[in-house]
Order: C-alpha cells, then sequence, then structure tokens
C-alpha cells in the first residue's frame, strides 16, 4: 500500500460521528499533521485509493458510534480500512469499538473486533467529573512513549481490559489494571523484554488528550504509512 502522503505532513483522521472529537485534533495539529474529520467512508478511501496515514478512534459512548457507524454505512469500510493496514488509536469508547469483544454490551452493540481483548464497560469514573482525575499510568514496552515509562491521562466512564489474546499486549497499566493494548503482528517477532513500536491498532482505556500528554498521538503518527 503506498503512503497517502510521503514526504510531507501526514493525514490523520478522526471519526467524528459523536464525542470527543476536537481535543485529538488539537493534538494532532499540534504534532504537524493535516487532519480530516472522518464522517463518511469517502474520507477514508477515494477513487485513487487510501486518504489517511492514520486514525483516531474518539472517546465518547461506543453504543451510539457502533449504530451511527452501521447507519451511516461507515462500519464496513472502516473495519477494512483498519484490516488493511490503516494505524489506529482508540481512546476510550474507541477501544470499546475496536475491541474483539465487548462483556457488557448496551442492547444490540457490536464492536469492529480488530483488536484482540476484552473489555468491560464503565469500569472506571463514574462521573463525567472524572474527567478532573488526571493519573499516570505504567507505559511498558513501547518505542518513544511516556517519559520515564509513565503516560498521563484521564478516565471518564472507562472500559477495563479484562482479557488479551494472542494476537495483542499489554502496553498501559494502572494499579493493577490493563489501560491499554497494541496489536501483535502474526509475523512480527515481539521480544517481551524490550521495546517495540506500537503495532497498528491500539486501544487505551483513558483520554491522553485531555490530559496534555501526546506521546501516544506521537506514536501513532510515527507509524503512519
Ligand atoms: N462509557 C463509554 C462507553 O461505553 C465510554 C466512555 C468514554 O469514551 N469516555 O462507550
Amino acid at each position: 500500500m503506498t503512503a497517502v502522503a510521503s514526504g510531507s505532513a501526514p493525514t490523520a483522521g478522526v471519526l467524528a460521528l459523536q464525542g470527543g472529537v476536537a481535543e485529538h485534533a488539537r493534538v494532532l495539529e499540534g504534532l504537524g499533521a493535516r487532519v480530516v474529520l472522518v464522517r463518511r467512508e469517502e474520507n477514508l478511501v477515494g477513487p485513487d485509493g487510501p486518504r489517511l496515514d492514520a486514525l483516531v478512534l474518539p472517546g465518547g459512548e461506543s453504543s451510539t458510534q457502533d449504530r451511527l457507524l452501521r447507519l451511516l454505512d461507515l462500519f464496513e469500510p472502516l473495519r477494512s480500512a483498519i484490516a488493511d493496514g490503516l494505524p489506529v488509536l482508540g481512546t476510550c469508547a474507541g477501544l470499546i469499538l475496536l475491541a474483539r469483544e465487548v462483556l457488557d454490551p448496551a442492547p444490540g452493540q457490536g464492536s469492529l473486533e480488530l483488536l484482540d481483548v476484552a473489555v468491560r464497560r464503565n469500569a472506571f469514573g463514574a462521573q463525567l467529573v472524572s474527567a478532573e482525575a488526571q493519573f499516570a499510568a505504567d507505559a511498558a514496552g513501547v518505542e518513544g512513549l511516556g517519559e520515564g515509562g509513565a503516560v498521563r491521562g484521564a478516565l471518564i466512564r472507562a472500559p477495563e481490559i479484562s482479557a488479551l489474546g494472542p494476537g495483542a499486549r499489554t502496553v498501559v497499566t494502572h494499579e493493577g489494571h490493563v489501560l491499554g493494548a497494541t496489536s501483535i503482528d502474526p509475523d512480527a517477532a515481539v521480544d517481551p523484554g524490550s521495546a517495540a513500536p506500537l503495532g497498528r491498532v491500539t486501544g487505551i482505556s483513558f483520554h491522553p488528550e485531555l490530559s496534555d500528554d501526546p506521546a501516544f498521538h506521537r506514536a501513532l503518527l510515527a507509524q503512519a504509512r
């Protein structure tokens, strides 16, 4: 697959159906990306091929986002774009959308099933006010992520990653809970003891875009194709 913008600023999409879109756009622009708000299939792919180098799925309400994706005929195009190699970062509801399994879905809720994890919704941060509850979590084993191994974020009715399959590895933990995972390429040799780049598909429970910590967005753009 050819790069969309080789040699120039990467083009980063933010799924813009519902949720915290503007905050992600701001962080990505701050890192020098050109931002596209994704609302239609044409934002993902055009007659000349893929239009994005990377994509963020923002927080919000995953069941609403899932419903809107299906209503707008965007669910399958989004799934194929990511399955075809578009690097993606999902935060909070975005992590839920990416998960292989949602343990307590809203009625009728599905997911893209692109990250080999099971998630439990609403595990942390019962109220919106928990946006103020900033925390530092341990980021392990990811190249270029977090100074001293810490990332900052906010938990807002956040999901917990309750199980990982063989296709994913943990990248963020906090007080014994898994708050972030990334995909393991079937042919990538990941040495558990050493840092490796993020996989193509990454999901985190928290909101670094509300905590002035661009480490995950930077790591996403670093793998822009
Ligand atoms: N609780 C929300 C959900 O189930 C996620 C919250 C968030 O994205 N901040 O989708």
